[in-house]
């Protein structure tokens, strides 16, 4: 299912940073010795430090990857280093530069699209199996046929859509274009950080292959970074998975333990938890509550006031302030608290029909239902009897308790009696 909200620019960051650093590095004329020999092992550095590390997270889809760019990065230094030693090119120059121009958006896609499955070793052989199948049929051309071959591929079939800038033979356009807009659905339909380094991946091998012959270093320095994309997509999604939860999206319980331990001398914590959240499931479902989950979630995350939303786990939420003061936040919870009360989530009719037409007539007779929940915050700020974050989330969580006492749907301080708590809610009950 698309998710467009978890569209995010920060899945691109790192290998639009890696792909400038690349850009910029590919243009430097006149390399200095250390960089010469850096560029010559770093690929082969990469591949080996960025496949032991997918092997040990068992990333067979990126391992591939990485393997498909070093093969090409190989052959083609082979050849750049042979042009760059004698100053012509090698017989076979031509045929392999095509075949890699062709065969690396093929492969780079197939296996960027390749979701992993669960029998580990099936995988890994079928995938074995894709890249012995097309490697050996191509070297097998090659070897065999070479003019057919060569003519085969450098052959302009549509004229019409041929442009001058175009310096790759003509097939390999419609293989970027279409690996282009499969990785795009690809990550448009799942947003994931992986899926925009293989996007961004393909854009720099793009860039790369009709300048193999003309900078240098491009192809090491290009290869490199594609593949570092890749190990750092590996990277982000194990981050994400250690500090993002899943469902709502907000940073978990880790982050939040890590936050505490960077807090200053002032912040204020708060614990919200869904009121009678339990009941909402047994009547509605446990999907409707993971999406009202979600939706209180977004809501929260947008808490004025410099405060920042954690799910601490199950319906409970944490909001940490730093830097503020009880007084300066205690409106701003109040807010986000009647924000939650006074919003009305339209659910869908389970036996909705498949047709449209129907499907409106329906909903304008009966009406879709409409629940809303509403939410009990304890809040509590660093004091010097309480000078851990510890204390002070064990101080909201009593608070919380407080909340949960006077009447639910209501803001409680830590210290505050009851009766303020009921005063602050006014919509309580
Ligand atoms: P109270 O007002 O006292 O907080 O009552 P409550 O029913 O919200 O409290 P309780 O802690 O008994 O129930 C929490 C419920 O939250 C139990 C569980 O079914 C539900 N829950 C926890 N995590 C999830 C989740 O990820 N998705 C859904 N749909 N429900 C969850
Ligand atoms: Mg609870
Ligand atoms: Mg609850």
């Amino acid at each position: 299912m698309p998710r467009a909200s978890a569209v995010r620019f920060s899945h691109f960051l790192p290998s639009l940073l890696l792909l400038l650093a690349g850009l910029s590095a590919a243009y430097v004329k006149d390399l200095n010795v250390f960089f010469t020999s850096l560029f010559n092992v770093l690929p082969t550095l990469v591949l080996l430090l960025g496949g032991a590390y997918c092997a040990v997270y068992r990333r067979q889809r990126e391992l591939f990857l990485m393997i498909t760019v070093y093969i090409a990065y190989f052959l083609l230094d082979t050849q750049t280093d042979f042009y760059r030693d004698n100053g012509w090119v090698r017989d076979d120059a031509a045929v392999v530069f095509h075949l890699c121009c062709l065969l690396l958006p093929l492969l780079f896609g197939i296996y960027a699209l390749w979701q992993e499955r669960t029998h580990l070793f099936r995988d890994f052989v079928a995938r074995c199996a894709v890249l012995l199948a097309i490697g050996s049929v191509a070297l097998g051309l090659e070897q065999s046929y070479p003019q057919p071959l060569l003519n085969w591929l450098a052959e302009i079939r549509w004229p019409a859509l041929h442009g001058t800038w175009m310096s790759l033979i003509q097939l390999s356009y419609p293989m970027f274009f279409l690996a282009f807009i499969l990785l795009g659905v690809q990550y448009w339909r799942q947003p994931r950080p992986l899926h925009a380094a293989q996007l961004v991946g393909l854009l720099g091998l793009f860039w790369m292959l009709p300048q193999t012959f003309i900078l240098p270093f491009t192809l090491n320095i290009m290869c490199s970074q594609v593949m570092l994309m890749i190990a750092a997509g590996v990277s982000h999604e194990a981050y994400q998975m250690a500090f993002r939860d899943e469902l709502t999206g907000l940073p978990g319980r880790r982050a939040l333990n890590e936050r505490m331990q960077r807090l200053g001398r002032s912040y204020v914590l708060a614990m919200g938890d869904v009121d009678h959240f339990k009941r909402f499931n047994d009547t509605h479902g446990h999907d409707v509550g993971d999406q009202v989950l979600r939706l209180v979630a977004s809501k929260l995350s947008k808490v004025s006031g410099g405060g920042r939303a954690y799910r601490y786990g199950g319906e409970e939420f944490a909001v940490v302030f730093a830097g503020k003061t009880l007084d300066e936040c205690l409106p701003h919870l109040e807010e986000i608290r009647q924000i939650i009360a006074n919003y009305n989530i339209r659910l869908r009719n389970p036996d909705r029909p498949q047709d449209n037409h129907q499907g409106r007539q329906r909903r304008a007779g009966s009406g879709a239902t409409s629940v809303s929940v509403t939410l009990s915050i304890g809040v509590a700020e660093r004091q010097a009897e309480q000078r851990t974050p510890e204390e002070v989330l064990k101080s909201a969580d009593q608070a919380l308790y407080n909340a949960k006492g006077a009447g639910r749907n209501c803001v409680v301080a830590a210290g505050q009696n009851r009766r303020g708590a009921v005063r602050m809610g006014s919509a309580a009950g």
